[in-house]
């Protein structure tokens, strides 16, 4: 099962595709938690992708489609993966479209989660993320049980430096004119879906479970 999670900073791909993951033993494939592990250990394309992560602008497709295309390669891919935030510019998904061709591979299904702009900014404003296992958290919808601690694992809670209203804003342009065109690219395609990211985790879940079978 071959998997593309589309959507606005903030709506929710990243909270649904670990639990997906979990259910359908299927890895989630964040680039943006790539990029930060990169950035951490100060490698090579971590100090390309530094400043744009940044100011909230995009990191150039070369780095992304590559580390992408070496990471569907890894023998845990080939159950299948879930792409969360990737492809974010259409020159991204004609990539994808190629490197998938090659080795003979398709998506499933490509779904949207959608949600209003200020609820995003809300969303990721509010946000924290375990150290240690990586799981979301966020202070008003879904508080840990001790403060600052993961209710998961114990690991300690991190807000991400780019999880700024100034950087938010950015980056919700950035998606307008770069990613939004992405849904036009998959919408001629099929297999495309939408789900109402407003609603309760639980509910889109179920909605995305109801759609992946
Ligand atoms: P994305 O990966 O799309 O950027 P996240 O999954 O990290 O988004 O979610 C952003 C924040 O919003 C997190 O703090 C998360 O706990 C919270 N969140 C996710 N889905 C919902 C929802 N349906 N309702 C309310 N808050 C949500
Ligand atoms: P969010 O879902 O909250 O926007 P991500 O963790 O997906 O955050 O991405 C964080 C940052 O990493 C982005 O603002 C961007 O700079 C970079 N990034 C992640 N994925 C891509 C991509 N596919 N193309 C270009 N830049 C990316
Ligand atoms: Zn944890």
């Amino acid at each position: 099962m071959n998997l593309i999670f589309m959507g606005p900073p903030g709506a929710g791909k990243g909270t649904q595709a670990r639990q997906i993951a979990d259910k359908y033993g299927i890895p989630q494939l964040s680039t943006g938690d790539m990029l930060r592990a990169a950035v951490k250990a100060g490698t090579e394309v971590g100090r390309k992708a530094k400043a744009a992560m940044e100011s909230g602008g995009l990191v150039t497709d070369d780095i992304v489609v590559g580390i992408i295309a070496d990471r569907i390669s890894d023998a845990d891919c080939k159950k299948g993966f879930i792409l969360d935030g990737f492809p974010r510019t259409v020159a991204q998904a004609r990539a994808l479209d190629s490197m998938l061709m090659e080795r003979k591979l398709k998506i499933d299904h490509v779904i949207d989660i959608t949600c209003d702009t200020e609820a995003l900014v809300a969303r990721i404003t509010g946000r924290s993320t375990c150290a240690g296992c990586g799981e979301g958290y966020h202070k008003e919808h879904k508080k840990p049980k001790k403060a600052g601690v993961c209710d998961k694992c114990g690991g300690t809670l991190t807000t991400r430096a780019d999880d700024n209203e100034e950087t938010v804003r950015n980056r919700l342009s950035v998606y307008d004119q770069q990613t939004a065109p992405v849904i036009d690219h998959y919408r001629h395609k099929g297999a495309f879906k939408t789900v109402d990211g407003m609603q309760e985790m639980d509910t889109v879940f179920k909605n995305l479970c109801a759609i992946i079978g």
